[in-house]
């Protein structure tokens, strides 16, 4: 089943061509980035397996023509990879904020996309644009079914105890205000791959998974169902990142707004735009620049990349108590499938790391735990389209039936 997957931003369009046989066994046809809409040099990078990448710059004033040149691209007569459109067999959309509307992946239909809508309140830069996404895709493909998969689905198994804060009970009922947790879908492949690759019985295992990137997560999952994850209402709650300043005292904000008479937007854009990696080092968001120049002896630069670490232990050691125990650790994203330095200092309650396998393991699936540690600790590069080719070839096959 051809399967095309779709991630919009704002301003982007990230797709891949699966062409799907089963669960496991599936070829990558093309992949590429639509970027800048609405700017005048907006970009089409299109990565055919097989053939040349190919890249145009051009004016996209939105994403209905940013979505039509990705088709073209897929059926162009030198670059692309299909006869025709009609070869696309469904779309499958990555969902930032499904809230507690959605435990799994669904097809889309005027009452989904209307819960997708309520739920841009609480993802106001990314839900939008998923929607222009699907819009989109109507209209170009109008024929072809759509499913949404949403990366606060997998943590809708946590109890009220981890995902309620403790506000004036109305504000939940009123505004839905709780924990929804985000990277769902990277957290359940890198601990279905990691139970797999350390020879796990999913159903009754303890594992944390550490997605960290520019966008950073730690998730408790036992027995395959998720307990507990660091971030919240939205991803801004839990560890530092590139630009989000993670965990905060909330006393914070009011004192900064007032003492700065900032608006509350404004706030949101400092707590989520200039802080983190970003604001603590005063240089850059990405990890690759902190760590060049903590090299020189920038000591702001080595106090972020410090905190990494600590808030990465910190939120590990808070899940293996609240587990009672872990089997498996897993690293996966930008940082820690490419940072030997950070997954080496996991070393408490049995851990033992091996240093020389630690050091060469870089975005393939590795054991980096040593033969004696009492916890194996895996490197699993993550893959949310695959997640999201497989459930909307699942929920397509059984429309067929
Ligand atoms: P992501 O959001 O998963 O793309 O991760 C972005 C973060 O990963 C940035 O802070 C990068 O510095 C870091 N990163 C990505 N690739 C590498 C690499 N090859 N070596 C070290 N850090 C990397």
């Amino acid at each position: 089943m051809i399967i095309l997957v779709i991630n919009c931003g704002s301003s982007s369009i990230k797709y891949q061509l699966l062409d799907m046989k089963n669960d496991e066994v599936y070829d990558l046809m093309a992949k590429g980035l639509v970027e800048k809409i609405g700017l005048p040099d907006g970009c089409l990078t299109h990565k055919p397996t097989g053939k040349d990448p190919f890249s145009m710059t051009l004016p996209i004033p939105d994403h209905k023509v940013g979505m039509k040149l990705v088709l073209d691209a897929l059926v162009d007569p030198e670059h692309g990879v299909l006869s025709s459109f009609d070869d696309i067999e469904a779309v499958g959309h990555r969902i930032v904020q499904g809230a507690d509307f959605f435990s799994g992946s669904t097809l889309v239909d005027e009452d989904v996309l209307a819960k997708i809508r309520i739920c841009c309140d609480f993802a106001p830069l990314h839900n939008p644009a998923h929607l222009l996404g699907i819009e989109a895709m109507s209209h170009v493909l109008p024929e072809v079914p759509q499913v949404v998969t949403f990366d606060t689905a997998f943590h809708q198994t946590m109890e009220p105890y981890a995902y309620m804060y403790a506000l004036p009970y109305e504000y939940y009922e009123k505004y839905r205000v709780r924990r929804y947790g985000a990277h769902g879908t990277s957290h359940q492949y890198v601990s279905q791959r990691g139970a797999k690759l350390a020879g796990l019985d999913l159903g009754n295992s303890k594992i944390i998974t550490c997605h960290l990137g520019n966008g950073s997560s730690v998730t408790a999952i036992k027995d395959g169902k998720v307990v507990d994850t660091s971030m919240g209402f939205t991803p801004l709650e839990g560890m530092i990142m590139g630009t989000r300043c993670g965990n905060i005292d909330a006393n914070i904000l009011p004192y900064i707004m007032k003492k700065e008479n900032l608006t509350p937007d404004e706030m949101t854009t400092i707590m989520n735009k200039k802080s983190g990696f970003l604001g603590l080092s005063g240089r850059s968001s990405d990890m690759r620049d902190l760590d060049a120049a903590a090299r020189e002896g920038d000591v702001r630069s080595k106090i972020a990349l410090k905190k990494l670490t600590y808030d990465t232990i910190k939120n590990v050691g808070a899940y293996i108590a609240e587990m009672n125990g872990v089997d498996l650790i897993v690293f996966t994203a930008g940082i820690g499938e490419n940072n030997p330095r950070l997954r080496r200092h996991l070393a408490f309650m049995g851990v033992k790391i091996d240093v020389e396998v630690n050091e060469r393991a870089r975005s393939s699936e590795t054991i980096i735990s040593a033969p004696d540690s009492a916890v194996k600790v895996a490197l699993i590069p993550t893959n949310e389209e695959l997640v999201i080719a497989r459930d909307t070839m699942h929920i397509i096959s059984e429309l067929d039936n």
